[in-house]
């Protein structure tokens, strides 16, 4: 991504709220009581019942209430990270909140039939191929599982330990091992999206365990020639050996790197520790240090910190370059109406709030 410091680009972390509407079985068990919270998007608030008088209210930067539509939500938490990335800056895309809240319904749904229905993986995708010079320019996406501190390979799932590295000189993070497919049209990166899926629900079976028990990653890579040259903004390329010549004079061509990456988080809920024994509670233990890892992360970028605390997990090391500096990150919290999951309705408004 791009090193030059930019006012227009802010460090902060731009919260949205997202509930979903209730589903078949709410309507029915939970007829006779009201939604847990009430939103009034106009002003930005979400107010959470306490009980039939009292009610806590919040803000955010944007309330989607059951009626958005997914274009709406891709626009307004989606399309400025989109945009900035497409200027050759990094950026992050994530969805927080309980199993069951709609953040694969919200960032992954591939809406084959209906259009209408697709998420912010595919519309971003849509916007980055439609503006890019096919020419030029290159897409490429990784698409991974990260579960028990391991990085999984979803294109090519006997690769389940891939290593971060990062560059010394730059801080850019890579993944080396991980397949890197170039993307040239929406159908063929669909495409990919399906495999990927297909995979992540074989190796859960495999390994005993629920997709939401993982966290899954999709890396966009952009590389795109810059016209001109400005020592300021680009970063000069010369790995590939290429130059071009004009009129007798050679200059290397110029690349801008800028990379989008998109967190499905695993689900944020409390698993009962006592209750868990082996791989359950390992896997609570690890869900529970990555989640408060990035909050702890969110929360720097949130107080404009010097210092982000990535080390201590491997989410919040993969995400380095993506934190702060000119990156741009966009969180989505999602929650359910019901008053059964107060609790965790509660605790996933809360990490939103001290991200902002
Ligand atoms: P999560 O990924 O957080 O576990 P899902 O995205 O799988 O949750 O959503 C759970 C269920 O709720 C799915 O059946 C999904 O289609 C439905 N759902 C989620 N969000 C919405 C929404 N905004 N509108 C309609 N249905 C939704
Ligand atoms: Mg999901």
């Amino acid at each position: 991504g791009r090193a030059s410091s930019d006012s227009a680009v802010s460090g902060r972390v731009r919260v949205a709220v997202r509930l979903r509407p209730r589903n078949a079985e709410e309507l029915v068990t939970d007829a006779d009581f009201g939604d847990c919270v009430e939103l009034q998007p106009e002003l930005k608030r979400l107010k959470l019942r306490k009980n039939n008088w009292e009610s806590d209210t919040y803000e955010f930067d944007e309330v989607l209430t059951e009626f958005s539509s997914q274009k709406r939500v891709y626009e307004v938490v989606a399309k400025p990270v989109v945009e900035s990335v497409l200027e050759g800056y990094n950026g992050t895309v994530m969805a927080y909140g309980q199993t069951g809240t709609g953040k694969t319904f919200t960032l992954g749904r591939l809406g084959e039939e209906d259009t209408a229905a697709r998420g912010i993986m595919v519309r971003a995708l849509e916007d980055i191929l439609a503006d890019i010079t096919p020419e030029t320019d290159t897409v490429s996406v990784s698409y991974l599982q990260l579960y028990m501190e391991m990085i999984q390979d979803l294109l090519d799932p006997v690769n389940d330990n891939i290593a971060i590295v990062e560059d010394p000189r730059t801080g850019d993070v890579s993944l080396p091992g991980a397949t890197v497919v170039e993307v040239r049209d929406q159908k063929s990166f669909m495409e990919l999206l399906r495999i990927g899926e297909a995979h992540r629900t074989a190796a859960n079976t495999k390994l005993n365990t629920e997709s939401s028990r993982s966290h899954a990653i999709l890396m966009v890579n952009v590389r795109r020639a810059v016209k001109g040259r400005n020592e300021m903004e680009v970063s000069i390329s010369g790995e590939n050996g290429h130059s071009s010549s004009m009129m007798g004079s050679f200059r290397p061509p110029i690349v801008r790197k800028s990379k989008l990456v998109v967190v499905d988080l695993a689900g944020s809920e409390r698993i009962d520790k006592s209750g868990s024994e082996g791989h359950t509670l390992e896997e609570a233990k690890s869900i529970n240090l990555s989640l408060s890892a990035l909050g702890k992360c969110i929360n720097a970028l949130a107080e404009n910190s010097p210092h982000v605390p990535v080390r201590d997990s491997k989410l919040t090391r993969l995400l380095k370059d993506s934190f702060g500096g000119t990156a741009r990150t966009s969180l989505v919290v999602t929650i359910g109406p019901s008053p059964r999951h107060r609790g965790e309705t509660t605790s996933t408004i809360m990490f939103g709030q001290r991200a902002m």
